[in-house]
């Protein structure tokens, strides 16, 4: 069955095939994105999504054409929509459509389009198990701290991972951790979190901003360093954060397992005061 879309100020489905071959975001990957989640109909932390597309529009002189309350209304709406209670939404804005050229015309329109799937959450079971992950050399472009739709370098390192029998790849560059491919990566060591700062080489995740929060408020020590490495092998715990996966253990790393097997007492606090924050 067909999802609903909302494409350019209008709701159609997801048969409907709305793109121009020429929409810059199709052809230069020069567009911005963001996934959020729902459950119960209710969207989490659609603010901080609006806030953080705001800033990748932004830095990419696409004009947002979104006010705060203008996105709120259509998101609630596309949910409202839905034919199901659980879900993501994925919304797309591209500097627009026009004559193939890779300097761009200053008149173009932005092309929206957001359409809501339907998504199975971790289970009880998994986050407890965590995951496996990988290390891999981070191939991406230099601004990750917007969330462009150039993720070829982060859908190779996912693949990775998947041929490994791992779940997700965790990103390194001169030496040092970054982040995985499509989620933020937290290491624990002596009871405090480890955890690469906001710049040009992570994405901010909504998700990360929160633990961070959280862990300040239960007198958690926040390290914001890069991780060496080498230390990747010596933690009592690590955890990787996102949207889809929230707070997720991760059980190996390389094949090494990290801590004792077992989710560890500091990941299981924070899991548990994120879900808490975020069925609110
Ligand atoms: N880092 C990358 C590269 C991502 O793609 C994502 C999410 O898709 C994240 C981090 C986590 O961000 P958030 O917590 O906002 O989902």
């Amino acid at each position: 069955m067909a999802d609903v879309l909302y494409f350019n100020g209008r709701f159609t489905t997801t048969d409907e095939r709305v793109l121009g071959v020429e929409d810059r975001g199709f052809q230069f990957g020069d567009a911005v994105y963001e996934v959020f989640k729902f459950v119960k109909h209710r969207p989490a932390f659609l603010f901080e999504h609006f806030r953080r597309m705001e800033r990748s529009l932004e830095q990419l002189e696409i004009e947002n054409p979104f006010t705060e309350e203008t996105f709120a209304s259509t998101m609630h709406e596309l949910i409202a929509r839905t034919s199901f209670d659980d879900g993501i939404v994925y919304i797309q804005i591209s500097r627009g459509e026009g004559r193939r050229a890779h300097f761009w015309p200053e008149d173009l329109t932005p092309t929206v389009v957001a359409y809501s799937r339907a998504f199975v959450f971790p289970d009880a079971a998994k986050k407890e198990r965590g995951i496996k992950v990988i290390t891999t050399d981070d191939q991406r472009w230099h601004f990750c701290n917007v969330k462009s739709v150039n993720l070829l370098g982060n859908a190779i390192a996912k693949k990775a991972a998947q041929r490994a029998g791992a779940d997700e790849a965790i990103l390194l560059a001169d030496g040092f951790v970054r982040e995985g491919a499509s989620s933020n990566f937290f290491a624990v060591k002596n009871g405090s979190l480890i955890t690469h700062p906001l710049d040009e080489s992570i994405l901010p995740g909504v998700v990360r901003d929160r633990v961070i929060g959280l862990a300040l408020s239960s007198r958690i020590r926040v390290d914001e360093r890069p991780l060496r490495d080498a230390e990747l092998f010596d933690l009592d715990e690590a955890f990787m954060t996102s949207t889809t996966q929230g707070v997720m253990p991760i059980s190996e790393i390389d094949g090494r397992i990290i801590g004792n097997s077992r989710r560890g007492e500091v990941t299981t606090e924070l899991q548990r005061l994120f879900d808490e924050l975020e069925s609110r």
